[in-house]
C-alpha cells in the first residue's frame, strides 16, 4: 500500500504504514537527525537562559527532494527555507497542501520575484531598493497577503571588504528597513546574516551574531514589529541562540550532507 504523502495533516500511524521501505527508512532518518538538533536548540537555549518557544526551526531543504519536505512536515517541522527559485517553485506546488510556512533564503534576482512571492511566506535576503520595487510589484499585482522581509546584512562589508557578497553593509541597513518599512505589500520583519568567512569576523561567529543583535536592536527602536534574527546554520546555530536569534536555518543537520554536483 503505499500513500499520498502530500496530503494535508497526515493520521501518523497511516501515514508510517503507507510508506515504501526507502521512505520510512528515510523518515525515521529525518527523525533522528531532528531530534539532535532540537537538543542542540533546547541546550543552547537553557544555557542563554531562553525560552524554547523564542527559536524557530528553519529546516532548508535546498537540494533535497520534495519528499523530503512532506516527511518532514509528518514529522512536525513548521518551516522550511530554500535557496534557489528553480528547486523551490516545483517542491512548494508539490506541497502546497502541506501546514509548512515557506523561506526563501538565497540571491534573488528580479526575473524570479514574480515565482517566488507565489509561494514564499518570508524572504530573509532583500539586500537591495531595486528587489523591493520588484517585490512590492509582485505582491500588489497577486492580491497575495503582505510578504514578510527580512534585511539581509553582510557582515564582512563592515570593512569595505566583501564587495560583491550578497547582503547590505551594517551602515545601510537602516536605510533598506525604512524602504520596506514604506513599501506597500511588503512588512518589514527583521534581520538575517550568515556568518562571514572574511573580514573581521571570519572565524568568530559569537562575535558576528553579536554585531547582527546590535543592528537588530537599532532596527527595532524605528520598527519594533521588525523582531526576526535569522541567524545560524548546522555549525554555528548554538552561537546565533547565545547572540539572540529567533530563527535558526538549518540544513546540513538534518537532512544530511549536500551533493556537490548540485
Ligand atoms: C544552505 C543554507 C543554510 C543551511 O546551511 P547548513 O550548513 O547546511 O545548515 C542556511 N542559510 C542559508 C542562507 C543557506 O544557503
Amino acid at each position: 500500500m503505499t500513500n499520498d504523502i502530500y496530503a494535508a495533516f497526515p493520521d501518523r500511524p497511516a501515514f508510517t504504514a503507507g510508506l515504501t521501505p526507502a521512505q520510512l527508512a528515510r523518515y525515521e532518518e529525518l527523525g533522528t537527525n531532528l531530534e539532535v538538533v532540537e537538543r542542540r536548540i533546547a541546550d543552547a537555549c537553557a544555557a542563554a537562559g531562553r525560552p524554547r518557544e523564542e527559536v524557530t526551526l528553519v529546516v532548508v531543504t535546498k537540494t533535497y527532494p520534495a519528499e523530503d519536505s512532506a516527511l518532514l512536515a509528518a514529522l512536525g517541522v513548521t518551516d522550511v527555507a530554500e535557496n534557489r527559485d528553480q528547486d523551490a517553485a516545483p517542491k512548494a506546488e508539490l506541497c502546497a497542501r502541506l501546514p509548512l510556512t515557506w523561506h526563501f533564503v538565497g540571491q534573488l534576482q528580479t526575473n524570479k520575484v514574480r515565482s517566488v512571492v507565489s509561494y514564499a511566506d518570508l524572504v530573509h535576503s532583500v539586500d537591495r531598493a531595486r528587489l523591493v520595487d520588484s517585490l512590492s510589484a509582485a505582491v500588489l499585482k497577486t492580491g497575495r497577503a503582505p510578504l514578510g522581509c527580512l534585511v539581509q546584512v553582510a557582515l564582512d562589508k563592515e570593512s569595505g571588504e566583501g564587495e560583491g557578497r550578497a547582503g547590505v553593509a551594517p551602515d545601510q541597513v537602516l536605510q533598506l528597513a525604512g524602504k520596506i518599512a514604506d513599501t506597500p505589500g511588503l512588512q518589514l520583519a527583521g534581520v538575517m546574516t550568515v556568518a562571514p568567512l572574511a573580514g573581521p569576523f571570519a572565524g568568530d561567529p559569537a562575535s558576528a551574531f553579536d554585531r547582527l543583535a546590535e543592528i537588530s536592536t537599532a532596527v527595532r527602536a524605528a520598527h519594533p514589529a521588525a523582531t526576526m534574527v535569522s541567524a545560524g546554520m548546522s555549525s554555528d546555530l548554538e552561537q546565533a541562540v547565545a547572540a539572540g536569534a529567533t530563527h535558526v536555518r538549518v540544513g546540513t543537520a538534518v537532512l544530511g550532507v549536500r551533493s556537490p554536483l548540485r
